[in-house]
């Protein structure tokens, strides 16, 4: 059988969504208009839809597995199950008001109007919170709702908070860390099992580096202690004996401190290579 998983067709998620399955090795063409995609070398099928669709077509079995974002999971309100946070299209839902309104905490938006596309998210967070609010449901353009008089506040997704600013709105409070995330409502076929391995191997290599050295044989207790490796480096003998060649994986954002203490300590010839799938 056919597993089919969803896909967002546009906006932020939908390029490094196809990208990261083609990493995982699926084999597929994608064309801007079609819906499905075949892929040739595992029986699976692409769904195009758009993201925040896709909570739902998991939820009702339409398709098996779906690359969505946390924040449109939880508006969803779908019982959809996350299997691999994706570590891109990362932002926050954050609640933000004019710079000259006297608000700096969750309390302080009691009374007030705020307009959002993620209705359900702020309803249950001042409501868990016991503050009344009320909520101004806008599909797009949240920000300029202060402006228009549509609201005195807003709830929306940030990254880097240049949007908010170039609005003249500061953030209060964060009520949701987004990123994308692989989901699936209830037991996985093979198949897609399979695929969320891939998933899976291919996020934890993003966040690897595969490095490879010349350290003189006297150096290496000091190496191992710098970069112990998944269990341990893989250590082989060079053509001259004071000299053996390291191999180990270092994460991502060490790299750039790990390499300075590695020349330090007498590596040479060091090189650092992306790695592409990895099952610890
Ligand atoms: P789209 O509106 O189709 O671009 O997709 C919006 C989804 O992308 C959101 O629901 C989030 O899951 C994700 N996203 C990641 N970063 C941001 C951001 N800075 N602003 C809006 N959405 C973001």
């Amino acid at each position: 059988m056919t597993t089919r998983i969803a896909v967002p067709n546009k906006g932020r998620l939908a390029d490094p969504a196809v990208a990261l399955l083609r990493q995982a090795g699926l084999g597929f063409e994608k064309t801007d208009r079609a819906l499905t995609a075949p892929v040739r070398n595992v029986p699976v099928e692409l769904l195009f839809v758009r993201a925040e669709d896709i909570p739902e077509l998991v939820a009702d079995g339409t398709a098996e597995l779906g690359v969505t974002g946390v924040d449109l999971v939880a508006e969803a309100g779908q019982p959809v199950e996350t299997l691999v946070p994706l570590g891109f299209g990362r932002c926050r839902l954050v609640a933000a008001v004019p710079e000259d309104l006297p608000v700096d905490t969750v309390e302080g938006f009691r009374g007030l109007r705020i307009a959002t596309s993620h209705r359900r998210i702020v309803e249950s967070f001042f409501g868990d919170k016991g503050v009344d609010v009320t909520v101004v449901p806008l599909r797009g353009s949240v920000e300029v709702a202060p402006r228009l008089d549509v609201a005195d506040a807003i709830c929306d997704l940030v990254s880097t908070g240049s949007t908010l600013m170039v609005n003249g709105l500061r953030p209060v409070a964060t009520l949701l860390e987004s990123e994308a995330v692989l989901v699936t409502a209830d037991g996985l076929s093979p198949t897609a099992a399979s695929v969320a391995t891939m998933v899976r191997a291919v996020v934890a290599a993003r966040r690897t580096r595969y490095v490879v050295m010349n350290v003189p044989r006297a150096a290496l207790p000091t190496v191992e202690e710098i970069i112990p490796g998944v269990d341990a480096p893989s250590v082989i003998p060079l053509a001259h004996d004071d000299m053996v060649a390291v191999h180990s994986v270092v994460a991502a954002d060490e790299v750039w401190q790990v390499l300075p203490r590695l020349k330090a300590a007498g590596a040479s010839g060091i090189l650092v290579l992306p790695v592409e799938q990895m099952i610890p």
